[in-house]
């Protein structure tokens, strides 16, 4: 049976992110790995707002592989993006990891993020797929693009056509990289589904050096925005600080990414 999301015949699902409409415009999530505090939360809006960052990223709640790494601020994390929603006017995307976070998150987030690790949860993409919000679905990172594409039909079912996938790098053999950011799954799904896709080069290299490479490599690959981890002292971020980028490094990728936009 042929899945809706292969289908092109139904037509391109087009998601308007603030002015921009995601396959049209080169879309900008960045923001730190997890939300910090106040300060520091504003001191990073005010500089991405400044280089014209679309969407703030930064999780909340953090699905961190060892059980003592920093877990997020959790509802307080929360709060701190909801005070910043309405100081600088920011749209805002985080990670829901449990469907009791849901509720409290709805006014606060515009773009709903599920992590890698929870890519298989299918009870949580259908909660989240009834929000009717548009949600970034990122890759399992052991999952084939079968699974991946398997995983946005639950959201799909829901009614909610606002799927937006992110290739953030697989499980290889390789160990020089966090992960192997597999660019085949963004320039073959652009040809063969009908949603947007984005890019994460942050948690697809784990390496700061690597991520304006691999960030200007996804848009000749065809990929409609990219998720970067970024912070105003990328050494002193409070997770992921290895493979955050300053906000210079940031503007200098999307400079690029205007001008090899339009060679494409
Ligand atoms: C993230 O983007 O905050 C994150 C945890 O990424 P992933 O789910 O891709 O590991
Ligand atoms: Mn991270």
């Amino acid at each position: 049976m042929e899945l809706n999301i292969m289908d092109l015949s139904l037509g391109k699902i087009e998601i308007p992110i603030g002015k921009k409409i995601l396959s049209k415009d080169p879309v900008i999530f960045a923001g730190p790995c997890s939300v910090e505090d106040l300060a520091t939360m504003r001191a990073i809006t005010q500089e991405l707002k400044n280089v014209g960052v679309d969407v703030l990223r930064g999780g909340a709640y953090k699905p961190r592989t060892s059980p003592y790494d920093f877990q997020g601020l959790k509802d307080e994390g929360l709060e701190i993006l909801k005070e910043i929603k309405d100081e600088f006017n920011m749209m805002i995307s985080t990670e829901i990891l449990d469907v009791g976070d849901l509720d409290k998150a709805l006014d606060i987030v515009d773009v709903i993020q599920i992590g890698s690790r929870n890519m298989y949860n299918y009870s949580l993409l259908e909660e989240v797929g009834r929000t009717g919000k548009p949600i970034i679905l990122k890759r399992g990172f052991s999952a084939t693009v079968n699974e991946w594409i398997h995983a946005a039909e639950y959201i799909y079912n829901t009614g909610n056509e606002k799927i937006i996938l992110c290739e953030r790098g697989i499980r290889s053999f390789e160990t020089t990289t966090r992960n192997t950011l597999d660019l085949n799954s963004v320039a073959y799904l652009k040809g063969k589904s009908r949603l947007p896709i984005l890019v994460d080069p942050s948690h697809g290299t784990g390496v700061r050096s690597l991520v304006k490479p691999m960030a200007l490599s996804a848009i000749m690959a065809a990929a409609d925005g990219l998720i970067i981890e970024t912070h105003t002292h990328p050494e002193a971020a409070s997770s992921d600080s290895i493979q955050t980028i300053s906000i210079e490094t940031l503007q200098q990728i999307m400079d690029k990414t205007n001008e090899f936009w339009r060679l494409r």
